[in-house]
């Protein structure tokens, strides 16, 4: 079956652009539905990286040489590329990290430690990833903060009333997950926000998962914090952004110590730089943040919007085979989702789930997807997880109902 919208986009053209996608395993056609864990690469970003390394590699910012100076330039245009994708104010507010948890970390450790003490209250979600949570454990461990945690109800959708009661004038900061790796769950990040300026507390939203999925503008947010991983749209891993408002940027020290990240060095005293490169200590990861630029050229070429139309597409052709299907129960029921769907079968693990799928080609994710205190909430070990990107179709979902039932015959 095609989707609705193969007529704006052709996805047998755009699975050309991914090498990856083109190959058997265990003697069937692959099937991805790890997408939620890193996606593959477009032709466009593989080559930006081989042009890199093969046509101007050198180390930026201090050499006056022609590759240098090429790859500087290169650089800071990626810089600029997330500032508008992310609609940011200024380039000096962009920060390139390392992913999502090297941003977390950042802020807990540099804003965290600076500005925070006993008795400030830090709220989180119920549904954060692993790395939403213990950066600021390992805040209110050292400074005595108190950790408060918004519950999540049946549907796994933020109980809204509850983070209302919790806020008050010891909110110091709120980090909030914008769409949940776990349940596909978009939250109200925007009303988040509001609540949380209105007691005068500091905001970061992990945009870890929303960033390929849903347009993102940092200025409409009015978020103070905002991060992502580049490597969950398309990009290379081990890369990074961490959004930060300028005037708070400005406030906070350097994260790590080193070269770039000062103004001046001797030994009775070091002058920092301003941000960004305050907080880019050391020679980066200059070709992934080059290659970053190439990705978010291909998401802006097919529009997020279309991706989008498409991805809840297969999330509604997905959940209606799922809902179908006896023994089997979908976690994660939320009004507004991503094209993400996970569930749990009757008497089956989901370990062996994911075997018995890889054994017929197809990726999908099984545990609890770091998040466990989620799974705990749910009274489960973990789910199976299928999270779709723009090049999956519904034949492949197919295929994966077919590869449950095979599963069920095996196991039951
Ligand atoms: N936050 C969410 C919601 C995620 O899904 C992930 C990765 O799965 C992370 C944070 C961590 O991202 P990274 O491993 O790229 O730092």
């Amino acid at each position: 079956m095609q989707s609705a919208l193969d007529t704006t986009f052709d996805i047998q053209q755009i699975r050309q652009d991914f090498p990856v996608l083109h190959q058997e395993i265990n003697g069937r056609p692959l099937v991805y539905f790890d997408n939620a864990a890193t996606t593959q690469k477009p032709l466009s970003v593989i080559s930006a990286l081989t042009t890199y390394y093969e046509g101007y590699n050198a180390n930026i910012h201090r050499g006056i040489h022609h590759l240098a100076e090429q790859a500087t330039a290169a650089f800071e245009a990626s810089r600029r590329a997330v500032q508008s994708f992310i609609n940011a104010k200024q380039w000096q507010e962009v920060i390139f990290t390392y992913g999502t948890t090297d941003g977390i970390n950042l802020v807990a450790q540099t804003y965290g430690r600076r500005f925070l003490k006993e008795g400030d209250e830090i709220i989180i979600s119920g549904m954060e990833h692993h790395s939403n949570i213990v950066p600021w454990q390992m805040l209110c461990e050292e400074r005595g903060c108190i950790l408060k945690v918004i519950p999540v109800d049946d549907n796994g959708e933020l109980i809204m009333e509850e983070y209302e009661k919790m806020l008050s004038e010891r909110t110091k900061f709120v980090s909030v997950v914008y769409v949940s790796n776990s349940l596909g769950t978009i939250n109200p990040v925007e009303t988040i926000i509001q609540k949380a300026h209105a007691v005068g507390a500091v905001v970061l939203i992990d945009g870890a998962q929303a960033s390929s999925h849903l347009d993102i503008d940092v200025q409409a947010l009015d978020a103070d914090f905002f991060v992502l991983s580049s490597h969950k749209l398309y990009g290379p891993t081990g890369m990074g952004v961490l959004y930060g408002k300028l005037d708070l940027l400005d406030k906070m020290p350097p994260y790590r110590g080193g070269g770039e990240m000062i103004k001046e060095v001797t030994f009775e005293k070091t002058t920092y730089n301003d941000s960004p490169y305050k907080f880019e200590a050391g020679t980066p990861n200059i070709a992934d943040v080059i290659a970053v630029k190439a990705a978010l050229e291909f998401i802006n070429g097919l529009s997020k919007e279309a991706i989008s139309a498409h991805e809840n597409d297969l999330l509604q052709y997905a959940t209606e085979r799922l809902s179908d299907f006896e023994g089997l129960r979908i976690i994660g029921q939320a009004k507004q989702k991503i094209g993400l769907v996970s569930w749990v079968m009757d008497g089956i693990h989901h370990q062996d789930i994911g075997v018995i799928l890889d054994q017929q080609g197809i990726a999908v994710r099984t545990g609890h997807h770091c998040t466990q205190p989620l799974m705990q909430r749910f009274g489960i070990a973990g789910t199976t997880r299928a999270s779709f990107a723009v090049y999956n179709t519904k034949d492949e979902v197919d295929r994966m109902i077919q590869g449950l039932r095979r599963v069920q015959k095996m196991m039951l």
